[in-house]
């Protein structure tokens, strides 16, 4: 039962973990309490900057067999109903060369599934329904039990990938919940009007709701509507029949109640809750944290995937040395959370201000009116949302001026 490594979650954090550290020659454990395909809250887009990092893990098939819907760019509509048009192609990556044309919008029950198949090709072995009860340390590792009977799991180095209320986090005392208190609901829609291939935000009351549409077709064609509410303000509401909120709450958006046309819901809402919960710290001896499990902030630039997935980059290139040195100390594992927090501070604060904007309606609509007028800025703001662009193209003060003044 002793392997290299340990990770608890096989969603895409844990498992593109899992490829990188197998094919770096470490025996891996992958745990995870469900059976996949399993499905999961989210709004199911892709930024551009997603594909190039399922390409690098070999998870070519849903890509390509199941041709997920195909997004130019985002039209985000402010509560007055002005709409900002960001393209994708506009704009060259980071390098000044690489050209991103599209986001993808598919299904989290085929990707998640497609890249734990993944793992188990490089050579992970997969444990489903398996869930963490307790852990212990040991000598030179961890041991995992699982919730009721089943053998313990013990490893060198455990990394925990279990997702936003990450029960190793929370066992390990290194979560803590933050200020926002806001409520994820996404469903799989039809009846939307006027869809094209644009995925869609829209801002009004302090909520705000995402559609992206996932095949094409004006009027009928499937999409994923994610919403966003204020818990305090609608958790009552809502509490016992999330369908029905989120059907009536499309109707207080200007610029969507008049395109609702006989709504059918396809899969049953996926409700979220506690949604912005931070990590004190990413790593320590034996141990580092991934994806959602290091903490989370909020859904309105859709970039989770992304961070999972370069999460699991970083995770090997620190932990990969670090085991064939069998140096797994917390000095030694601390150059992860100095890799990622210097990756993803940027982001994060970007991602603050879109928040404060969709908080203060003013704001927002004089944000949307200046955007609409430079439509550079707003191919900016969307390329960097998009994970193509560094946060620094619009935290410089030039820019963060001319949206403001
Ligand atoms: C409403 C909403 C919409 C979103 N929309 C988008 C979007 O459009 N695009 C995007 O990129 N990101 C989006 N995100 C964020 C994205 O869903 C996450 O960032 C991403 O899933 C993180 O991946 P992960 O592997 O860290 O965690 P998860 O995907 O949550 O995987 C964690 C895994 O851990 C397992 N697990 C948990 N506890 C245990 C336990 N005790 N024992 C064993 N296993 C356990 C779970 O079963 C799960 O499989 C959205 C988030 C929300 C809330």
């Amino acid at each position: 039962m002793r392997y290299d490594v340990a990770i608890v979650g096989a969603g895409p954090a844990g498992a593109a973990s899992a490829i990188h550290l197998a094919r770096g020659g470490q025996s891996v454990a992958l745990l995870d309490r469900a059976i996949f395909p399993r499905d999961k809250p989210c709004a199911e887009y892709l930024s551009p900057a997603v594909e190039p990092l399922l390409y690098a893990l070999g998870i070519e098939a849903p890509l390509e067999a199941e041709r997920p819907h195909r997004l130019r760019g985002f039209r985000i509509y402010a509560p007055d109903g002005s709409v900002i048009q960001g393209d994708f192609a506009a704009t060259r990556g980071a390098d000044g060369q690489s050209l991103f044309e599209t986001g993808l919008v598919i299904r989290r029950l085929l990707l998640d599934a497609a890249i734990v198949e993944g793992a188990r090709r490089a050579g992970a072995e997969v444990r489903e329904g398996w869930r963490l009860g307790r852990i212990a340390r040991i000598d030179g590792g961890y041991r995992l039990y699982p919730v009721g009977a089943g053998e313990p799991v013990e490893a060198r180095l455990l990394v925990a990938a279990d997702g936003l209320h990450s029960t190793v986090a929370r066992r390990l005392g290194l979560h803590a919940t933050g200020r926002m208190r806001k409520i994820g609901l996404v469903a799989h829609i039809r009846g939307i009007a006027g869809l094209v291939e644009y995925g869609e935000m829209h801002v009004a009351n302090r909520r705000y709701v995402g559609v992206a549409p996932m095949e094409p077709g004006d009027h009928d064609a499937l999409c994923n509507v994610a919403m966003v509410v204020d818990e305090e303000r609608d958790g009552r509401q809502l509490a016992g029949r999330p369908e029905e909120f989120l059907l009536a709450s499309l109707r207080t958006f200007p610029r969507l109640r008049d395109r609702l046309d006989q709504l059918s819901v396809e899969r049953r809402t996926l409700t979220v809750s506690r949604l912005s919960i931070h990590a004190r710290r990413l790593s320590d001896a034996r141990l580092l944290l991934v994806g959602d499990a290091t903490g989370y902030y909020d859904p309105f630039t859709g970039e989770g995937i992304y961070r999972a997935l370069r999460g699991a980059e970083m995770v090997a290139s620190v932990a990969l040395p670090a085991l064939a040195h069998d140096d797994l100390s917390a000095a030694a594992l601390g150059a992860y959370d100095r890799l990622y927090r210097q990756a993803f501070r940027g982001k994060r604060l970007v991602e603050q201000i879109i928040q404060l904007a969709v908080q203060t309606p003013p704001l927002m609509n004089h944000i949307a009116h200046v955007l609409r007028e430079r439509k550079a800025m707003a191919d900016t703001m969307i390329a960097v949302t998009g994970d193509f662009l560094p946060a620094s193209a619009v935290l410089r003060p030039g820019y963060l001026l001319r949206l403001i003044v």
